[in-house]
């Protein structure tokens, strides 16, 4: 992953036909607990640290892949316009048929960016690993909370079917609005067969919540909940998903939360991987 920091007028310096790793730093619509914003350059950090190598479980070599490149943060300076930022900044990078992996921020970056993907992808599937199901209508009267951000892609139609895994928060009005826009949900509680049958037709986005690992695999997070995922199901999820990946995102990592830098090192494992699949399913540059 080579840095790539073109002067800001001119996004068009960007690579075509690659894979562009970007990072949002944003945590103002974080309800509970900021710190999500220093993710980015905390993710790249571990993601080149030397206790490990740059090669994926699968047996691709990340540090040899000449399309793929570190496209940089958007500047999420101005709180106000950051979501237009999101948007523009995506929308530029896929009008350069690049393949996008964001290292958020808190949760509510996936809106801006399914806005943009949605353009591209008017067909889109996501799975989406959370502790939450972010799918409250309204909380603490802020409707672009990270609480909020599929409640907000189901009523603009931006993505034509959303399965959720690693829920273990529902409540009454969550689970009404899963009902009301037709997301799949899989509760934690019911176990993990559902990977074996799960399917996607068409293009595939996976929205990663770090929380949706358990606190005790990945506790550099601000809603510590119980009862959640191993970094191997995880793991297996990313390899095993059937479908055609086309991008994803990393968020809610927070470095004050972290302890030493395990759950950094998590996130940038996840990262490889995440990588390594969107390279499997798509030969860049032959296959956009
Ligand atoms: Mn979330
Ligand atoms: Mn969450």
């Amino acid at each position: 992953m080579k840095p790539c920091q073109p002067h800001p007028d001119s996004i068009h310096d960007f690579p075509e036909n690659a894979l562009a790793v970007l990072g949002i730093p944003l945590d103002h619509n974080s309800s509970y607990q900021k710190g999500a914003a220093l993710a980015p350059g905390k993710i790249r950090e571990s993601y080149f640290c030397e206790s490990s190598n740059l090669w994926t479980e699968t047996g691709i070599d990340l540090g040899n892949l000449n399309s793929l490149y570190d496209a940089g943060d958007v500047d999420c300076s101005d709180t106000d316009n950051a979501f237009g930022s999101i948007t523009q900044t995506i929308g530029q990078l896929l009008g350069n048929n690049n393949k996008i992996i964001s290292l958020g921020g808190d949760h509510s970056v996936t809106y801006p960016i399914i806005e943009a993907l949605a353009q591209k992808e008017p067909h889109l599937n996501i799975l989406h690993l959370d502790a939450h199901p972010d799918l409250y209508d309204n909380l603490d009267n802020n409707p672009l909370s990270h609480a909020s951000p599929f409640a907000r892609i189901m009523e603009n139609k931006l993505a034509k079917r959303v399965v959720q895994a690693g829920i273990r928060t529902m409540n009454g009005h969550q689970r009404e609005q899963a009902q009301r826009f037709g997301v799949e949900v899989h509760e934690m509680k019911n176990g993990m067969d559902w990977l074996t049958t799960l399917e996607f037709q068409g293009p595939v986005y996976i929205s990663l919540d770090l929380d949706c690992l358990d606190p005790a695999f990945a506790p550099g997070v601000s809603h510590h909940e119980p009862g959640g995922m191993t970094t191997r199901q995880v793991i297996d999820i990313i390899h095993a998903v059937k479908g055609k990946i086309i991008g994803g995102d990393v968020v809610e990592y927070n470095p004050d939360r972290d302890i030493g830098s395990m759950t950094s090192m998590v996130a940038a494992k996840l990262l490889k991987e995440l990588i390594g699949r969107i390279y499997q399913d798509h030969i860049i540059g032959t296959n956009p």
